[in-house]
């Protein structure tokens, strides 16, 4: 089959290297260069987590993403993950973490509750006054995301995909597999994968209803002198509280330290206001201060900003129209599951999966 996938971020370059490994001719289209850094993929790192609150299907499939993400490294012969456990703080009032606690011992997977004085015996850069309990769990980690985008579109030129740059998806037919590319050339395939990340909406415009690119800033700062040490035994830090929180990703894979925001802005245009203000990047980091000890110490060094395509409930919208399938509303966590998501879809090619159980699947249904 002709395969023609508009969006080369990790989904579409994840479908992409699924479907040539099963013998399709594939050509990925993408309006930017490749990692583009506009991208919803393209950063410093991405989370994997069990802890995913209420929504168990999701926290379900982590176990395939971890084996999909293994398989993917074999190939390349490189990784860009490490583990570094999880920790998750309980703010009084909030349920996500006794939430994601119980769907973790549902699956077999017990956690390690923390009283605060015993997280900061064992934390000691952190100052946990105020929250309820801890819980630690030492599955969890980072995702060098840039190299991850780079690497599969390496490997997807390497099986003898095309990966056009600069390229955009104009307008696409649904139902015949046709395409209009922005410098006015057409093309048809036998199945079209429309991956675009938050720009979904300005390829099918229905979406917009649907799908709501959300803008959020993300910040990197240097630790303290002398706490190296300390941080290379930090797990990732989740402290979401009922309306607001923080993550705190520690400087792994040779990278600064990350925090980041839990709360979606829902609103801003992926193509405008790309630059984050000085006033939003203190703001986001320090708001982790409240949790690290002597936070004075710690120095802002830089910030960008990525957008999320939230959709309701955060599930992922997959779904069949005529030649095309559209994959889109990957919200805050779907970086985990690319991999995963590209092999689930070459077993639907292959007829040995429906498209409505994967699409079911990927709403974090199970299946
Ligand atoms: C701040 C932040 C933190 C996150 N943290 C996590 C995390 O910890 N764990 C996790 O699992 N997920 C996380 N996510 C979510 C995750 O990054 C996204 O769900 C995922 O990267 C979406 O990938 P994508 O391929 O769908 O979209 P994108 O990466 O945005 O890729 C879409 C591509 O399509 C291209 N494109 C768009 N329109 C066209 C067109 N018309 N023609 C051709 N090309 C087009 C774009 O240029 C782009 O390269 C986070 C997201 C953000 C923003």
């Amino acid at each position: 089959m002709q395969v023609a996938v508009a969006g080369a971020g990790v989904i579409g370059l994840s479908l992409a290297r699924s479907l040539l490994q099963a013998g399709h001719e594939v050509t990925v289209y993408d309006r930017a260069e490749v990692p583009n850094p506009h991208a919803s993929s393209v950063d410093r790192s991405r989370l994997i987590r069990y802890a995913y609150g209420r929504q168990a299907g999701y926290a379900g499939m982590v176990d395939d993403a971890y084996a999909a993400w293994d398989r993917l490294w074999a190939e390349l012969g490189e990784s860009h993950y490490v583990r570094t456990g999880t920790l998750v703080l309980a703010q009084p009032g909030a349920t996500w973490a006794r939430d994601s606690a119980n769907a973790l011992a549902a699956m077999g997977r017990p956690v390690e509750w923390l009283d605060p004085a015993e997280a900061e015996a064992r934390y000691p850069l952190l100052d946990l006054t105020g929250v309820e309990r801890a819980f630690y769990v030492p599955s969890g980690g980072v995702l060098h995301a840039e190299r991850v985008v780079a690497a599969l579109a390496r490997r997807v030129r390497a099986l003898g995909g095309t990966v056009r740059e600069q390229c955009p998806v104009e307008s696409v037919d649904t139902v015949s597999g046709r395409m209009v590319l922005a410098d006015g050339t057409r093309g048809q395939a036998d199945m079209l994968l429309l991956a675009p990340g938050p720009w979904a909406a300005r390829l099918l415009p229905d979406l917009e209803q649907r799908l709501t690119p959300s803008r959020q800033v993300v910040t990197y700062g240097d630790i303290p002198p002398g706490t190296r040490a300390q941080w290379d035994a930090m797990p990732m830090v989740l402290d979401i509280g009922k309306d607001s929180g923080f993550y705190a990703v520690p400087p792994v894979l040779g990278e600064p330290l990350k925090v980041g925001d839990h709360s979606f802005s829902l609103q801003g245009d992926p193509d405008w206001d790309r630059e984050p203000g000085a006033d939003e990047l203190r703001g986001i980091f320090e708001s982790a201060g409240v949790r690290l000890k002597g936070f004075d110490a710690y120095r802002l060094r830089d910030g960008r900003t990525c957008f999320y395509t939230v959709a309701a409930e955060e599930r992922f919208v997959v779904e069949q129209r005529g030649r095309a399938a559209v994959f889109a509303g990957f919200s805050g966590h779907g970086f985990k599951f690319g991999p995963l998501i590209g092999e689930r879809f070459a077993e639907v090619a292959a007829g040995r999966r429906s498209f409505e159980s994967f699409a079911r699947w990927a709403e974090g249904e199970g299946g």
